[in-house]
């Protein structure tokens, strides 16, 4: 355990106290995955909670403590978890095969919702992941421009390969991380997404850029909100300039609207990577996109244009039961609102935490877009008020900065004891199963939470 400063913190040991089966868990974890756990981002100190189980709005971990839960699915629940419907589908799915290695109906019935629903999509192709959709939206984008560059914006994330792995947490110079070739990094330029103008000289002035590709919402699902003209300004200066337009959308997709961002926005890109939602909380992804563009994967036109086309793999792309999932999730996306149960869901709690905040004089913010929950931990101990706090003008690197230090962990353990699971952005995911019940258990959950940060001397009464 590397849970350093937990001895005398009463949050720590009451954490400890009731998660004693996580913590047996944890131990046998650690002697099979590097640091215990299988997801960067699901590391807490000294150990994660382990679920068994897990419906709607809330899951139960093996100690059987319940929790509201707002990690969902790193994005993937927007209809929270076991949504009945998702689970008809898949249990009927799974009685008939898992895998064909052959066509089926399914596939062509998930590709044609992604089609009536998302803009850009005038073809599909579908992937495992997130990540995958993006390494091939970049090639696609480099065969057909001919170019060699992408740019990206700092901070933003687009999986974990080789060409995105820097500059979204750190590496912000550009340089490579760990194991990642410099000849790889030297072909992406990173651009500061709020300095407009910057980006704007860039693909100006340079002829070698292939695309351009960016979180439509901004970094973390708008952790580090842009400009909606930021949109718009792209489009145009990508349309003139023949570079591509790539938002990833494996957030945003079938969450901010059934269009995703660029439904809700009104722009549209030229290729759209899309994960999480679209497969109905199973694995799955696609890149979709203008039908010129994923011509490059066609047989049939390489052959008749005569170049060679990309060729594709991947095991278990459309499978089966990621297909009967999308579909299910999908069709409810398009015909109940779930998007925007979701995103009022989330006012309601950003709300909620801001009059907590200023009744409690903590100068914290709550803020975020659609469905997004974010705390502003304010780590420099700035004058703000939660009640006007705007992220879009607030300092990009103090948004980015504030997971650092020991608080967030702090808060994540008062509210994991007080019912409530939240992600170590500091933010939370609201999903259609969210009730109103569950977000004023929420917001009383983190009073609690806040009183005990302060009883342990980690929050400072503010002027305010
Ligand atoms: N892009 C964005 C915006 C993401 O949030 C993620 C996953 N968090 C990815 C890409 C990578 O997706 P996956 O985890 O499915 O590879």
């Amino acid at each position: 355990m590397t849970d350093t400063a937990a001895t005398n913190s009463p949050i720590v040991s009451a954490y400890r106290q009731k998660t004693a089966g996580s913590a047996k868990l944890a131990g046998r974890a650690r002697e099979v995955f590097p640091s215990g756990i299988v997801h960067d981002s699901r590391r807490l100190d000294p150990y994660e909670v382990y679920v068994t189980h897990a419906i709607g709005s809330r899951k139960w971990d093996v100690d059987g403590n319940e929790y509201v839960d707002y990690y969902g699915g790193h994005g993937a629940l927007l209809l929270g978890h076991s949504h009945p419907l998702v689970v008809e589908a898949v249990t009927r799915q799974i009685q008939r095969g898992t895998h064909y290695a052959a066509c089926h109906e399914l596939e062509i019935e998930w590709g044609e919702l992604i089609k009536s629903m998302v803009p850009c999509a005038e073809r599909v192709r579908f992937t495992s992941s997130g990540t995958e959709a993006n390494l091939m939206a970049f090639r696609l984008a480099r065969a057909y421009t001919g170019k060699t560059k992408l740019l990206r914006f700092a901070g933003h994330f687009h999986g974990w390969q080789d060409h995105a792995a820097f500059g979204y947490d750190s590496h912000f110079d550009g340089s490579p991380s760990p194991g990642v070739l410099k000849e790889i990094a030297e072909n992406v330029l990173l651009a500061p997404a709020d300095d407009i103008d910057a980006t704007v000289t860039l693909l100006s002035e340079r002829d070698d850029i292939a695309a351009v590709i960016l979180e439509p919402t901004g970094a973390s699902f708008g952790l580090q909100p842009v400009a909606p003209a930021l949109l718009e300004t792209l489009r145009t200066i990508t349309r003139k300039r023949g570079i591509v337009l790539i938002f990833d959308e494996v957030v945003t997709g079938f969450r901010v609207s059934p269009g995703g961002a660029q439904g809700y926005y009104g722009v549209t890109p030229d290729i759209a990577t899309l994960a999480k939602v679209v497969a109905g909380g199973l694995p799955g992804a696609a890149v979709t996109g203008k039908k010129d563009i994923l011509d490059l994967l066609d047989f049939d036109v390489a052959a008749s244009k005569g170049f060679e086309k990309i060729s594709h793999h991947g095991t278990f792309n459309a499978n089966p039961a990621s297909a009967a999932a999308g579909i299910a999730a999908l069709r409810y996306i398009r015909d109940h609102g779930a998007c925007e149960t979701a995103s009022q869901q989330a006012a309601k709690l950003r709300g909620h935490l801001n009059e907590i905040f200023s009744d409690l004089g903590i100068s914290w913010a709550a803020y975020g877009l659609h469905s997004a929950v974010y705390v502003y931990t304010n780590p420099d101990g700035d004058d703000l008020d939660p009640r006007t706090f705007d992220a879009l003008r607030y300092p990009v690197a103090k948004l980015r900065g504030m997971k650092k230090g020991d608080i967030v962990r702090k808060l994540r353990l008062a509210l994991l004891l007080n019912g409530v699971d939240i992600s170590s952005k500091p933010g939370a995911l609201a999903s259609c199963a969210h009730s109103d019940a569950d977000i004023e258990q929420t917001a009383d959950a983190f009073r609690r939470a806040l009183i005990m940060l302060r009883d342990e001397g980690e929050l400072k009464k503010s002027a305010a």
